[in-house]
């Protein structure tokens, strides 16, 4: 009760002492169509999030980028929307945010699972560390505002709630009132229908990325639940109310609010 009175104290301080330009705000808001249709009292409290992300954030960049207000507060905006009702305690245990001008290719190498050590050498457009920072390219998360249910931003993101009990494998710890069954069945059946229709060549208006593994099927639907989020209602609906119950947000009710329907189409 203490500490959270204390949290509570030290939240209101950096609220009241940091600013975000207001005009900074409302421009990247017009860009972000999932949060153009938050109700004016959303919008508020994504707005505070906001402030309180860059304050506990650090952004750094490579290769000469020149780092912005600007670039900050629309990948702040972006993380933000994840966590609207979950809090800034689920970016907990990190800090960096790194911005490449381009897509990188990482230095790192990984094991597989029969012992294999791969150097990667695919260009990344984003990455996000076990533990570590969340890594951008700025050509891609600075075109997050199409609505076409590709946002490199809230995939990272979405990696890093799934990162909170262990490597990203699309299980993310869940709330207590849902049911950890429930949620592995209905994500199993979707991916396994997925990764069919893929194989068989479908035009999915999902992002084929998602077949990749389980992790990124949760990524890839995560962005897809905030950016077309009635796309994935009518394909898994399953899926859908899983993410309604983890996110705490049904966007296709925003949707509907503003007459909207997602014009996704892949070509
Ligand atoms: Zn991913």
């Amino acid at each position: 009760m203490l500490l959270e009175a204390l949290r509570g104290w030290r939240r209101e301080r950096i609220l009241r002492r940091s600013s975000l330009d207001e005009r900074l705000w409302r421009q990247t808001v017009r860009r972000l169509r999932f949060v153009r249709h938050l109700s004016q009292q959303d919008r508020q409290r994504l707005r505070n999030l906001v402030v309180l992300f860059l304050h506990d954030k650090h952004f750094a960049t490579a290769r000469g980028l020149q780092l912005t207000a600007a670039m900050q507060v629309w990948v702040a905006a972006q993380a933000c929307i994840l966590i609207l009702e979950l809090g800034l305690d689920y970016y907990r245990g990190w800090s960096g945010i790194v911005l490449y001008p381009e897509q990188f290719v990482p230095r790192h190498q990984h094991t597989d699972e029969i012992g294999v050590v791969h150097q990667g050498d695919e260009p990344y457009a984003g990455e996000a560390w076990l533990g570590g920072p969340v890594v951008l390219s700025w050509a891609d998360a600075r075109g997050g505002d199409y609505a076409d249910g590709v946002n490199v931003v809230i995939h990272e993101f979405a990696h890093k709630l799934d990162m909170l009990n262990g490597e990203a494998n699309g299980f993310p710890p869940l709330h207590a009132e849902m049911g950890r069954q429930v949620w592995a069945e209905t994500f199993r059946k979707a991916y396994d229908d997925f990764c069919a229709r893929v194989d068989a060549d479908e035009d999915t208006l999902i992002d084929p990325y998602a077949g990749e593994s389980p992790g990124e099927f949760f990524a890839v639907l995560s962005e897809a639940f905030f950016e077309t989020p009635d796309v994935v209602r009518d394909e898994y609906p399953g899926v859908y109310a899983q993410l309604a119950q983890f996110y705490r947000q049904d966007p296709v009710r925003r949707l509907v609010a503003h007459g909207r329907r997602s014009t996704a189409v892949r070509g």
